[in-house]
């Protein structure tokens, strides 16, 4: 062995000129192939530095090999393609709604071309980017008008800015929320420039605790739906039609932010206690805000809907500019809105209500269906179904445990945690839970169409060693 192996390195153009790296990088781009041979080259200066004996893994085939995989994953795409075996529908971390066809179709059509965003097709004026949308929302809740923006962070946000700048919001002390990723009501008060007055206390806030708040100085009262905890026992709070009754008696808007956004009664589901937009605005609710990629199931949006005189002041609010969706997401939310001219049809083609609607004997029995298959491959030891809890997530329905239908998949070598990281990793990826060192994939959120790729990427993540 050489005295010093630092040495023997081969150079970064002996490495370039390798059979097995020319092999694997003839389309990259070059900056990206240099980095990856230089990154390998310096990785393995380190182990040999720090007196690791590769035994030849430092020749040029070796470097040249390790640099190819360095490449890969550089190339490889952050965001990827996942199949969602967690149960949870509404997951923020893997992008919320799942969008109809129809609406992906759309948002992938307005990308790649052009269209009518702000034009005014028949006169071949200059028009609005909200109009289309807004006649839809305004359909769907019964609302005089509407507007849209990014999220309904941003919805509350605007709103309380064009209805309570520098003056008081009037909110009860049992919905100062914070739906997590620092959305938190006080803050976003503040973020607005109104003045937060609260009333009542954590659990119980009456008519008469509002009242004596109102004042010359309110701007507005703002439900806010506690859409992810419950309070419960000795509990009370003001229903809407008497906040709207008190509001009208004495000028003030009142602004209901229910959250997810459901456009449909979801009773029928087994679903309870989610607001319906149209029920706020029927209750007189002056604006009513919800999220687009929640249980609406669209695209990521906040929905603004109510009386057209603040609905305008709010368009008028220069935050507006900042605020205002692109033309994918009006592509897509158009589309999405579409399907809840039939409600019907909105249980049918809307993902987010078809798979919260999946009748549980029918995910037992794509579960049975799958857990041959699985049990067969190499490295699996044992796969069970099992009836399992989910939630809907996102901050919907909150403490309503939905009944599910899971695999529970035992390795024979592999742990349960080793075999949910590989399945991570994979191609595609696959996200599942790990419960009491079993790997658990729920399919109340895995599509039928996914069950061949998901079987093939446990095979993957199970094979032995
Ligand atoms: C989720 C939620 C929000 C935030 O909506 P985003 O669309 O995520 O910005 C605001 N208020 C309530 C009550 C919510 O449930």
């Amino acid at each position: 062995m050489d005295a010093n192996p630092l040495r023997e390195l081969p150079s970064v153009n002996q490495v370039l000129e390798s059979p097995a790296l020319r092999a694997t990088a003839h389309d990259a781009p070059r900056s990206e192939l240099l980095a990856a041979v230089r990154q390998e080259l310096a990785a393995t200066r380190a182990r040999l530095g720090a007196g690791e004996a590769l035994d030849g893994d430092a020749d040029v085939e070796g470097v040249a090999r390790r640099a190819a995989e360095r490449l890969k994953e550089r190339l490889r795409p952050r965001l990827r393609a996942v199949i969602n075996a967690t149960g949870i529908v509404l997951h923020t971390n893997l992008g919320r709604a799942p969008m109809a066809t129809a609406a992906a179709e759309a948002a992938a059509r307005a990308a790649g071309g052009y269209l009518n965003l702000e034009l005014d097709l028949d006169t071949g004026k200059r028009s609005s980017r909200q109009a289309p949308v807004r006649e839809l929302v305004c359909r769907v809740t019964g609302a005089e008008w509407a507007a849209v923006v990014n999220n309904n962070a941003a919805a509350t946000v605007i709103a309380l800015r064009a209805l309570c700048h520098g003056r008081e919001a009037v909110i009860s002390r049992g919905q100062l929320i914070e739906i997590g990723g620092s959305f938190r009501i006080p803050e976003i008060m503040a973020v607005s420039g109104a003045i937060l007055r609260e009333v009542g206390t954590t659990n119980i806030t009456r008519l008469a605790d509002y009242e004596r708040a109102l004042g010359p100085t309110t701007g507005a009262i703002v439900q806010v739906h506690t859409s992810n905890y419950k309070v419960s026992g000795f509990t009370r709070s003001v229903p809407l039609p008497e906040l709207v009754r008190l509001g009208r008696r004495l000028g003030v808007p009142v602004v209901d932010d229910i959250g997810s956004g459901a456009l449909v009664d979801l009773r029928p589901l087994g679903l309870r206690g989610e607001p319906v937009a149209r029920a706020s605005v029927a209750a007189g609710a002056d604006l009513v805000l919800f999220s687009g990629d929640k249980l609406l199931g669209g695209p990521q949006a906040g929905l603004i809907a109510g009386r057209k005189d603040l609905v305008h002041k709010i368009e008028r609010d220069p935050l507006m500019r900042a605020f205002r969706p692109d033309k994918m997401t009006l592509a897509a939310l158009e589309a999405t809105l579409r399907l809840y001219l039939d409600d019907d049809s909105a249980i049918r083609d809307v993902p987010v209500l078809r798979l919260l609607s999946a009748p549980v004997a029918e995910l037992r029995a794509r579960a049975e269906a799958l857990a041959a298959p699985l049990r067969s491959l190499p490295g699996v030891r044992s796969v069970s179904v099992r009836p399992e809890q989910t939630f809907a997530g996102g901050g919907s329905l909150p403490g309503q445990a939905i009944a599910s239908m899971a695999l529970a998949v035992e390795g024979v070598s592999r742990s349960a945690a080793e075999l949910a990281r590989r399945l991570r990793v994979g191609e595609p990826a696959v996200l599942g839970r790990v419960k009491r060192g079993l790997l658990l994939l729920d399919l109340r959120t895995v599509f039928a169409e996914q069950e061949a790729d998901l079987v093939d990427a446990v095979r993957k993540a199970a094979a032995p060693a």
